[in-house]
């Protein structure tokens, strides 16, 4: 841990009770209403309890002070209010990025973000919320803090809301709202897909949290099936390609995952989405300094996305434990962009958030998993590392 001190509420790693009660937010509306049903509740009640979970963002029963005390003691009995037992917030970049490390009821630990954008040129402020959808990954990225955590299990519906709830509730008492909501936490989301079109669709809802769906995006290392699922789907939601090389023996080595789906075929599909939906695809690209960010490799993405429906994220690398590379630097960042821009592919160049708190997809998670299971972290650390090192050295003349 950087600051050598563990987060406070989380200090103690403990045997959570195991707690099989469903998280509510992850009850669709009619089943709700069916549950009120059994209860001997009219229809109207289902609605008010949904008022609370998502209106009035209620993290228990007893928070449901319209209902009656026989319906506040069901709730209680059959569901979880809030589906996260502890978390423990660290802020930086002067409030404008905090991070959460939310401890789920079996001891699993998942990370969410908020980053705020004050209100500049003509565009209104914005808080932009990063959620994870499984505890660890299995993918594998070697650049990824989560990665190194490997896979513990998917989360369930209400196990990623109540990440977005916690933010809305932590904003509402400022006055503010979450404007966007990105699936690019920890995990893959397209290996869980049907919880996480189930959680989108919950945000999307105007009956639920009602966020909209353009305000909705779902990022993926490459998993087709998923994307061809999503365009089946049509909805209005951004697709993000983590991209991070375009060529396919360095892809093979940044993201794992491409051995099994690789880029022409992912690139196919999500163009397809692309297409049937209207949406542009973003792809995110980290920028790691002498590995993915030279001009061959600039030209590479210019080749693949020229005269597509897509757009380019570029983000210096956050620098992680288990590995010595580092962000490209400014100049080289510039470059980048150039190139692609030059292939008539839009170009964002993103700021990293919260360097100072661990703000790297599953930091904060991976040095408490590895004060809880040194060994096996530090074994799968140690495996990155060789492996990464191997197939770079394989692929240099
Ligand atoms: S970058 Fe994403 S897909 Fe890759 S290991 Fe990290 S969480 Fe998994």
């Amino acid at each position: 841990m950087r600051d050598g001190r563990l987060l406070p509420s989380l200090a103690a790693p403990s045997t959570p009770p195991l707690d099989e009660r469903p998280g509510i937010a992850g009850i669709a509306p009619a089943e709700l209403a069916a549950w009120a049903g059994a209860q001997g509740e009219r229809p109207y009640r289902a609605r008010q309890i949904a008022d609370f979970v998502w209106g009035r963002l209620a993290a228990g029963a007893a928070e449901m002070h319209t209902l009656p005390a026989r319906l506040r003691a069901a709730l209680e009995r059959d569901f979880r209010v809030d589906t996260l037992a502890d978390t423990s917030v660290r802020t930086a970049d002067a409030g404008l990025t905090e991070k959460a490390l939310h401890r789920l009821a079996d001891g699993r630990l998942v990370e969410s973000v908020l980053m705020r954008y004050p209100p500049r040129g003509g565009r209104r402020e914005r808080a932009t919320v990063c959620i994870s959808s499984q505890a660890g990954c299995a993918v594998g990225c070697p650049f990824c803090a989560t990665g190194e955590l490997g896979f513990g299990r998917d989360l369930d519906v209400a196990e990623i809301v109540d990440q977005v709830r916690f933010w809305a509730r932590r904003l509402a008492t400022e006055g503010r709202r979450i404007s966007n909501v990105v699936f690019m936490g920890m995990g893959e989301p397209l290996l869980n897909a049907d919880a996480v079109i189930a959680a989108a669709d919950a945000l999307d809802d105007p009956a639920r949290f009602g966020l909209g769906a353009r305000h909705l995006a779902i990022s993926t290392s490459g998993v087709i099936p998923g994307i061809e699922r999503l365009t089946a789907m049509r909805p209005a939601w951004t697709l993000a390609i983590s991209l991070h090389a375009a060529r396919p023996d360095l892809r093979d080595i940044l993201v794992p995952l491409n051995r099994r789906y690789p880029l022409d075929g992912v690139v196919a599909a999500a163009t397809r989405y692309g297409d049937v939906t209207g949406r542009r695809v973003s792809y995110e690209y980290v920028l790691i300094d002498g590995i993915n960010d030279t001009a061959a490799d600039a030209g590479a993405v210019g080749d693949l996305l020229r005269g597509r429906l897509a757009h380019v994220n570029l983000i210096p690398m956050n620098p992680v434990a288990h590995t010595e590379w580092r962000p490209s630097g400014a100049a080289r960042v510039d470059a980048f962009a150039r190139e692609v821009r030059a292939a008539g592919v839009p170009v964002t160049v993103r700021r990293n958030r919260g360097d100072e708190i661990g703000a790297a997809c599953g930091q904060l998670a991976a040095e408490q998993a590895g004060l809880a299971a040194p060994g096996a972290v530090r074994r799968r650390r140690d495996r990155m590392e060789r492996e990464g090192a191997a197939a770079l050295a394989a692929r240099r003349p």
